[in-house]
């Protein structure tokens, strides 16, 4: 299942170029060639599903076995001192291609990148409003 306007479904199906790194008959990985960090690496599904709200359990399980098998490597080839696992769905949430992608994002100690939100003490009446609705939700 693949889409005519999606990039990564082209990367797929060999129609553009990329710097492929791993693939297996239901992922593929390649580079990042806008990289917040040095290896920055795209893990998708060869199935066309815009994002987490419509990837199948499969398709979904086969993309963290590969994250699984690719994340060692990357630090290892890298000498990297952690890894960010970052995965965006909606341009709410700062998606902007719509073909579910993990991003793998070496990290070494003292680099450039900041975490992108800040916390801070809660409200525990809220949270736990939130943990009711949702718990409920999920035994329906
Ligand atoms: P998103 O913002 O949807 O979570 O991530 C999309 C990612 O795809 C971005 O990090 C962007 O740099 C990357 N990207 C966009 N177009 C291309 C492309 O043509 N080739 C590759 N390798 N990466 C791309
Ligand atoms: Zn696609």
């Amino acid at each position: 299942m693949s889409s005519n306007d999606c990039i990564f479904c082209k990367i797929i199906a060999g129609d553009a170029p990329a710097y492929k790194v791993f693939e297996d008959a239901d992922v593929t990985a390649f580079l990042d060639i806008f990289p917040w960090a040095k290896g920055h690496t795209l893990v998708v599904p060869k199935n066309h599903w815009p994002n987490i709200f419509d990837i199948p359990d499969d398709d979904a399980a086969a993309v963290m076995r590969a994250v699984r098998k690719i994340a060692p490597a990357l630090r290892d080839t890298l000498q990297a001192d952690g890894l960010n696992l970052l995965q965006s769905n909606g341009s709410a949430a700062w998606q902007t291609v719509d073909h579910f992608h993990m991003h793998l994002i070496p990290r070494w100690a003292g680099d450039s990148l900041v975490p992108p939100g800040h916390s801070a003490p809660g409200d525990h009446e809220a949270i736990e409003a939130t943990a009711k609705k949702l718990s409920q939700q999920l035994s329906d």
